[in-house]
């Protein structure tokens, strides 16, 4: 299926209220004006560099989402140009996004990444660690950062129950942190799960923004 074609089909496939973002990482500019062109304005990148680079020559009304492991010294060219960071996985992460946030006087929205897979070699934070960080006003109330919502990916395996079960604890969890420190405040609303092989088991699980990548430009060499 053409790039156009996938886009066009994901966006007839997934309920209004899910965000799709079509991970370009390893793609080249063509491949993502043609996904542009299809009508996505929202595309994640994952290495800074190749972040910063596509985003001086591509259409100015995208809409970057950095879903990547941050080193923290390249935290300021990413604030300058992400919509949105998935992928905060440390609170010495964060701390670093509100210094930097701070002294360019703006406000950074990011999600906290929580590890949920099996796998020891994904990024994020446990629950505990996350709720250490949700449960401070100091990182809740900020000026600088603005919490949005989680993210995770699920273990990679061809067995459904445990994907499945993974999501449904990410629910859970994602609505006992919104429960406890953010009932009624709209801005924390996101729940980033799922990617080209789960997505559809993410979404039944309340996910409201998916990652895909593969399904939509093939193969990354
Ligand atoms: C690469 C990547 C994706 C996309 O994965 P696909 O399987 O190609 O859809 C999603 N989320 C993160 C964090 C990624 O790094």
């Amino acid at each position: 299926m053409s790039i156009a074609d996938s886009i066009r089909k994901l966006q007839k496939e997934l309920p209004e209220n899910v965000c799709l973002v079509a991970v370009s990482k390893f793609h080249n500019d063509e491949s993502i004006m043609q996904a542009y062109d299809a009508g996505q304005r929202v595309f994640g990148e994952s290495r800074v560099q190749e972040f910063i680079s596509k985003k001086k020559t591509l259409p100015k009304d995208i809409i970057w989402h950095f879903i990547g492991h941050l080193q923290r010294n390249k935290v300021k060219d990413v604030i300058l140009n992400a919509s949105l960071i998935e992928s905060v996985d440390s609170e010495r992460l964060l701390q670093t996004i509100i210094n930097e946030s701070e002294k360019l006087k703006i406000k950074t929205r990011c999600l906290l990444q929580i590890h949920i897979a099996k796998e020891e070699t994904k990024f994020g934070l446990t629950q505990v660690e996350c709720e250490n960080i949700l449960s401070n006003p100091k990182y809740r109330k900020n000026k600088f950062i603005e919490i949005n919502g989680l993210m995770a990916m699920a273990t990679f395996t061809d067995d459904e129950s445990v994907i499945k079960s993974e999501f449904k604890a990410m629910k859970d969890f994602f609505k006992s942190m919104k429960m406890k420190y953010f009932e009624g405040v709209d801005s924390f609303s996101v729940l980033s799960m799922g990617m080209s092989d789960d997505y559809m088991l993410a979404i039944e699980c309340g996910s409201t923004n998916v990652r895909i990548g593969t399904s939509i430009f093939g193969v990354r060499s």
